[in-house]
Parts: C-alpha cells; sequence; structure tokens
C-alpha cells in the first residue's frame, strides 16, 4: 500500500469518528483562544453567581476563568425570542466547564450553538415543554436551555439542582455516540460495574421513598448520573453527609488529578478532599426539570 492510499484511509477513519458524535470533547487545541484578558465584569458574575468558582483557590480560578473564556470564544450562544446577556453567557460557560474542570485542557470541539430561551420551551416534535434539552440526530451540536431555570440553577445552591451542569453531563456521557449513563471517555472499564450496582441500589431507595436524591434520577441511568451530578457538584458536602458511597465514586470520576492509583484490593483507601466541591449553601426558589431527546 502506498503513502498516499494510507494518508486517505486515515483521513476517512478520522471523518468517521468525528461524525460519530457530535459533542466530540477532546483535547486539541480549540479554534480560537483569548488574546485578552479576562473580562472584570464576568469575573465579577462568577463572583456573584458561582459558588463553585469561589471554593477555588487562586490558581484554579484563573484557570476556570481561561476555560470559560475559550468556551465563549468556541461556541455560540443564541437567544430565541429574547436577548442574550452577559449573566446568561456566564452561566452557560460555567455550567458547562464545571464538570469537565478536573479534566486538563479539555473542551467541547463540536457544540456550535447553546440556545437561550426566555423560559421553558417546546421539545420539538412533541407537546412536551423543557428547561434543558441536548441535541440528537438534526439538533446534533445544539443544546438549549431555559433562561429561567438556567439562572435559578445558580441562584439557589441548596436544592441540588443546576439545569447547565445537567445538560452538559448528558453532553459529557454521550462522547461515545451513546447516553447510556455509562460515560466511557471518563470511567474506566473496572469501575463500571460498582458503579452500575450503585445506581441500582440507589433507584430502589428512591422509587421506595428512602432517598433524598430527587425521583427523576430513578428514570433512567443517565438522569441518575445526570442528577447526581447536580448534587455533587452543587452540594457536596451533603452528598458526602448522605451518600459517602456515591460522594466517593464520583470524585473518583471528575477528579481525576486526585484519583488514587491503583492499589490491592482493601488498601485503596479514601481519596483526598477534592480540590472543586461546590457551595454547600444559599437560598433562593427554583423549580427545574431537565428533558433529553433520546
Ligand atoms: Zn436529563
Amino acid at each position: 500500500m502506498n503513502w498516499t492510499a494510507l494518508l486517505i484511509i486515515i483521513g476517512v477513519a478520522i471523518g468517521i469518528l468525528i461524525r460519530f458524535s457530535g459533542y466530540n470533547l477532546n483535547m486539541n487545541r480549540p479554534k480560537k483562544n483569548p488574546e485578552r484578558p479576562f473580562p472584570q465584569q464576568w469575573r465579577n458574575l462568577l463572583v456573584q453567581y458561582v459558588a463553585f468558582y469561589n471554593r477555588l483557590n487562586p490558581l484554579d480560578k484563573s484557570k476556570f476563568e481561561k476555560r470559560v473564556h475559550i468556551f465563549l470564544l468556541n461556541v455560540q450562544i443564541v437567544g430565541v425570542d429574547t436577548e442574550v446577556t452577559h449573566l446568561d453567557r456566564i452561566l452557560v460557560a460555567s455550567g458547562a466547564i464545571i464538570p469537565i474542570f478536573g479534566f486538563d485542557s479539555w473542551h467541547y470541539s463540536n457544540l456550535e450553538v447553546v440556545e437561550i430561551h426566555p423560559d421553558k420551551f417546546l421539545i420539538p416534535n412533541t407537546d412536551q415543554y423543557a428547561n434543558g434539552l441536548v441535541g440528537w440526530g438534526k439538533m446534533e451540536g445544539k443544546v438549549k436551555l431555559s433562561r429561567k431555570a438556567l439562572v435559578e440553577g445558580f441562584y439557589n445552591n441548596n436544592d441540588q439542582k443546576n439545569v447547565a451542569i445537567h445538560e452538559f453531563v448528558h453532553v459529557l456521557d454521550m462522547q461515545d455516540g451513546k447516553i447510556d449513563g455509562k460515560m466511557a471517555k471518563v470511567i474506566q472499564e473496572i469501575d463500571l460495574k460498582p458503579w452500575l450496582q450503585i445506581i441500582h441500589t440507589k433507584m430502589k431507595a428512591i422509587q421506595t421513598g428512602n432517598s433524598s436524591i430527587r425521583d427523576y434520577a430513578s428514570t433512567s441511568n443517565a438522569e441518575f448520573l445526570a442528577v447526581i451530578s447536580e448534587f455533587f457538584f452543587e452540594n457536596p458536602d451533603k452528598l458526602e453527609r448522605e451518600h459517602p458511597d456515591l460522594y466517593r465514586m464520583l470524585d473518583h470520576f471528575y477528579n481525576p488529578k486526585t484519583r488514587p492509583k491503583p492499589q490491592p484490593k482493601s488498601k485503596q483507601g479514601n481519596p483526598p478532599k477534592d480540590r472543586f466541591k461546590g457551595p454547600s449553601n444559599n437560598n433562593g426558589p427554583r423549580e427545574v426539570k431537565s428533558a433529553l431527546v433520546n
């Protein structure tokens, strides 16, 4: 086989892989990088609304800002029947970066558009309304969010609900082309069985009314992952207190830099305290339910 033929085959294979998922997260350089410092106005919004950011140390704050900046340079945020505000942009970018902050250099290379709707919007081809939606099929490359739910998600840090984090966890889960709660690009094979077992156990507790995890998590493995991730990033202290087994597992998945090295069974111990804990309290009203196109 000559080199030209080989290069063509490699090119086609890469093309197929790129088409495999419309939401590739990868470590390639993003198309656009910041050329100016992070605007102070944006920083003020992070301080005011994003408790996850406020809990980071100064170095990680600066990393978070850079990743928010890169996200906003590379993903279009458009308003539908509304004008997009600076706050919308900062909250969308924060919701996108929080779940992948533990993975250095990852970015959403194929996410093209985030649509902001004033409130709940109609799920295409249905008569149902949603606060959040990850596009599939014709809508690939698109995330839709209700502004009301988006803002409430960050305003109230004590209800374990955040629609932006929820939808971007679906995007993260979708990296292998399947939304199944297995996060194939994040969860190592060795951890999959215990993860699925714990989902099963916790879902049973939810279904019998014996859980502080909200009911929507028992809809499917994918929804369990998204809902429990909202809990983990928004109220980690409560999760650690009430579901230490789940807390340890999520910390292990989302904070690979602090992930303990594989050790012989029974010697694994607790991972170090996570660096990316979210807030532990705040007040404010909200009612959010998100949906997903399957
Ligand atoms: Zn969902």
